[in-house]
């Protein structure tokens, strides 16, 4: 499965920047951009705690009004 020379298929581009990238920082061609990655990933493709609320509904309820106990 590769039509073309496998050279490039080495040095993939950095997923941040383009530039190629470096064997230290695979796949990113600097510790900045693999930063910067981890950034975009724990703020963007993790998921975010709260954003799913209508999905986990269930236990917690207090904004339903209980009825007053009475003996
Ligand atoms: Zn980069």
């Amino acid at each position: 499965m590769s039509d073309e020379p496998t050279d490039k298929a080495a040095t993939k581009p950095c997923p941040i920047c383009g530039k190629p990238a470096v064997t230290r920082y695979r796949p990113f061609c600097s510790s900045r951009c693999a930063d910067v990655d981890l950034h975009r990933w724990l703020s963007g493709g993790y998921s975010i705690p709260g954003s799913t609320e209508e999905d986990e509904d269930g236990e917690e309820v207090p904004l339903a009004p209980r009825p007053p106990r009475e003996p």
